[in-house]
């Protein structure tokens, strides 16, 4: 594939590489982390504010030290230059930040003239140097060792009195120029050091050592800067599952674990490649001076496979998967905009079942976006009340009577009109306000049932079912919603009966089976909803505290056509009975589906044959109907 911004070729990149050598930062100066636009004004406004705080004061030392005002005003007027130059906001940062360090600088000078070179008025260079290193840049401390050792040198020649007052040093002004140069670039190293030395602290990784999320967007703003957008890639690693290790072996070999491999992951790294680990498991390398796409995507193989390699941490042989996205830099592109790209990608990998690569492309951002919007607004949705419960009956396939309802949300959007369960629950989901989402319907759902069961005293045996997602199912407050709707709607527990999916408990198997019990000895029951569609696990089914199970509506759609699914229900049937457990068979939307079904001896029976999901009031007309659900009569096939 080509990518825009791969179409140099080697000379080009090469050329790029030689550059960058040549400007790179001379290796015994520190690179340090640029500051912050909005940091970076406000110190720079305080060295400022304190230059320019110099000239009142120094004016009204040299009349103290009896200088005339015209000669203290051209004396101390020097630091108008670099006091303007500062100010200036048209000016570049580093001519703005060169301007108020040279500034200080002379003003401290100034001081050693007007005090006829006092050794005492020498200790405010010292001071003024600890100030400079607010700007967090090796420029200031160059520019104060320049000047010292020019002026000392200088003026100590010209005019000794201003700058010593020792005959030693008025003899040879540019030895002790050069000493006092000596003094002020070991107290610059010192001030240098201890800058570092913290910065370095807050960059690194706690755990593994290596650069932290911040460190890395420093690197990768400045390559991003030096070398030009074009060769420049990150992967953006996430390990699959690893929860679940951690989970499993304890959080001390989860830490080894992660020591061990981004150790080799760090083994992988072609040089001037940077590592670094973001929280958690994700970690993130800065590619540079790629001469083809194809290289980056290499190293993202080459890194799937390597994680894989089995390790040994105390007594387990593990091995790590992980998703991997792919980014690639590009004109205009921000060391934050590359990064969020690749972890877009990242997040397509994982979806796609992980253990991969995946390449950003501007469809993973638009849909993010989009998956962003719908967030904010199914919040608001909430809160306004746009959603809404519409209950489809469920009948026994026996004698055809009505035994209860699927309570199914929907989504009354002001725009969109009326939207199914597909186009939000996934977001909500991923949100976690299916939390909220799913107290509020089972709270309806168990109002408007009582409300039903107390209207109509032959209905008081009528039973809801609810959805429950897999985030729910992990909600330690579930069993207390669950109670709490059941006490507040005086429904009682038997005529609920929550839904979940295979997926949902197998996945965390350990974790949701108390939640099952739990929900049982409330006196609610359970149904196994989709079967057929998942692991359809036999041994498992065995274990599940459930009560029902609902054959999914891809089997009951092809019954009668010879298909072999037919044997397929017979058996479920069968096996469920077999269990103790009910059936109910969804998606029934043919009269010669129902008579399979009643032949194999389905319990239940779902489906628009026998009722679409309906409105509230929709469903409270169709229970007022003499005949309720004048659908549910069996009628010719086709005419559903
Ligand atoms: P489900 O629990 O399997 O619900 C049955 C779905 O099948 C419903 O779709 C229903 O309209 C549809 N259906 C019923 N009979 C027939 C039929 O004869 N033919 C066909 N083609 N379809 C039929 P719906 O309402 O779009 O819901 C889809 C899924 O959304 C549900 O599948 C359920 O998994 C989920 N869902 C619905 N409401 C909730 C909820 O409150 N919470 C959660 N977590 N999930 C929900
Ligand atoms: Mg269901
Ligand atoms: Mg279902």
């Amino acid at each position: 594939m080509t990518h825009s911004s791969f179409r140099y070729g080697m000379a080009d990149a090469e050329q790029a590489s030689l550059r960058h050598r040549l400007l790179r930062r001379p290796w015994f100066l520190p690179e340090g982390r640029r500051l912050s636009e909005e940091v970076w004004q406000q110190r720079h406004f305080g060295l400022t504010l304190l230059l320019w705080a110099h000239l009142p004061v120094l004016y009204a030392f040299a009349l103290f030290r009896d200088l005339t005002p015209v000669n203290a005003a051209v004396q101390v007027g020097v630091l108008l230059v670099p006091a303007v130059g500062a100010s200036l906001p048209s000016l570049s940062r580093n001519v703005r930040s060169a301007s108020a360090s040279l500034g200080l600088v002379i003003g401290a000078s100034v001081l050693v003239h007007l005090s006829g070179g006092s050794i005492e008025a020498h200790f405010q260079f010292f001071v003024i140097l600890a100030f400079l290193t607010l700007y967090q840049a090796w420029l200031p401390f160059l520019l104060a060792l320049l000047y010292v050792v020019g002026e000392h040198g200088v003026v100590g020649a010209l005019d000794p009195k201003l700058v010593y007052n020792n005959p030693s040093a008025m003899a040879h002004p540019w030895r002790y120029a050069a000493i006092h140069g000596g003094f002020v670039l070991a107290a610059s190293a010192a001030n240098v050091l201890s800058w570092r030395l913290t910065e370095q602290e807050s960059l690194r990784d706690g755990l593994t050592g290596m650069p932290n999320r911040v460190a890395l967007l420093d690197t990768l703003d400045r390559t991003l800067q030096s070398r030009g957008r074009r060769s420049t890639a990150v992967l953006f690693i996430d390990l699959d599952n690893f929860k679940d290790a951690n989970d499993a072996f304890g959080h001390q070999v989860g830490d080894e674990l992660l020591i061990a491999l981004s150790r080799r992951l760090g083994r992988q790294l072609r040089f001037g490649d940077e590592l670094a680990r973001l929280g958690g498991d994700e970690f993130a390398i800065v590619l540079t001076d790629l001469t083809t796409e194809d290289e980056a995507k290499a190293i993202g193989e080459r890194l799937l496979v390597c994680l894989q390699d089995e390790i040994l941490i105390g007594d387990f042989h593990l091995a790590a998967y992980a998703s991997i996205g792919l980014a690639f830099a590009e004109e205009g592109m921000s060391a934050a905009d590359l990064l969020r790209n690749a972890d877009l990608a990242m997040y397509e990998a994982k979806r796609d079942g992980g253990n991969r690569l995946c390449e950003y492309r501007p469809s993973l951002h638009t849909a993010a976006l989009r998956r962003t919007e719908l967030e904010v607004e199914l919040r608001s949705a909430l809160e306004l009340g746009q959603f809404v419960l519409h209950y489809q009956p469920i009948f026994d396939v026996a004698n055809h009577e009505l035994v209860g309802s699927e309570a199914l949300v929907r989504w009354q959007h002001p725009t969109r009109g009326l939207l199914a369960p597909a186009e939000f629950i996934t977001a909500a989901e991923q949100s976690g306000l299916i939390i909220a989402l799913g107290a509020w319907v089972i709270r309806t759902a168990c109002l408007q049932t009582a409300c039903w069961q107390a209207e109509y005293p032959e209905l008081r045996k009528l039973t809801v079912a609810v959805n429950l997602s897999p985030r729910q199912l992990v909600d330690r407050a579930l069993i207390g919603t669950v109670a709490e709707a059941l006490h507040d709607s005086k429904l009682s527990a038997s005529s609920l009966c929550l839904e979940i999916t295979e997926g949902s408990i197998i996945k965390d198997f350990e974790q949701t089976l108390p939640v099952l019990n739990a929900l049982r000895t409330l006196g609610v029951s359970l149904a196994l909803d989709d079967f057929g569609t998942g692991y359809s696990s036999l041994s498992y089914l065995k274990q599940l505290p459930v009560d029902t199970v609902k054959i999914d509506r891809s089997f009951v759609g092809d019954l009668g056509t010879n298909n072999p699914n037919s044997q397929i229900v017979t058996a479920i049937i069968e096996l469920a009975h077999a269990l103790g457990m009910s059936v109910t068979a969804e998606g029934a939307e043919t009269s010669s589906q129902l008579e399979s079904l009643k032949a194999m001896r389905s319990d239940h029976a779902q489906g628009f044959l026998l009722g679409r999901p309906m409105s509230t009031q929709m469903f409270t007309e169709a229970l007022t109907t003499t005949d309720r659900f004048a659908v549910a009569v069996p009628v010719p096939r086709g005419t559903s």
